[in-house]
């Protein structure tokens, strides 16, 4: 587990992520791929779209959040 340094305060950053809450389940917020495209059914189209899971880094002084989404 690397660590990193907050860029504005320069004070070190805890690693988490941000909880997508759904219908009665929670998961990890995703960074997806180009423009969202509103759909009546599901709110935004996510079909064929690239999706990496986001990792949120949080500073325990001023609270600035850096977020990756790494992977494929
Ligand atoms: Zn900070």
């Amino acid at each position: 587990m690397r660590s990193n340094t907050c860029l504005k305060c320069g004070s070190p950053m805890a690693e988490g992520f941000v909880v997508d809450n759904g219908y009665g389940t929670k998961t990890v917020s995703n960074w997806v791929e180009g423009a969202p495209v509103k759909s009546f059914w599901t709110g935004v189209k996510l079909r064929g779209r690239r999706q990496v899971p986001i990792q949120t880094w949080r500073c325990g002084r001023c609270g600035y959040l850096e977020s990756y989404a790494r992977g494929q």
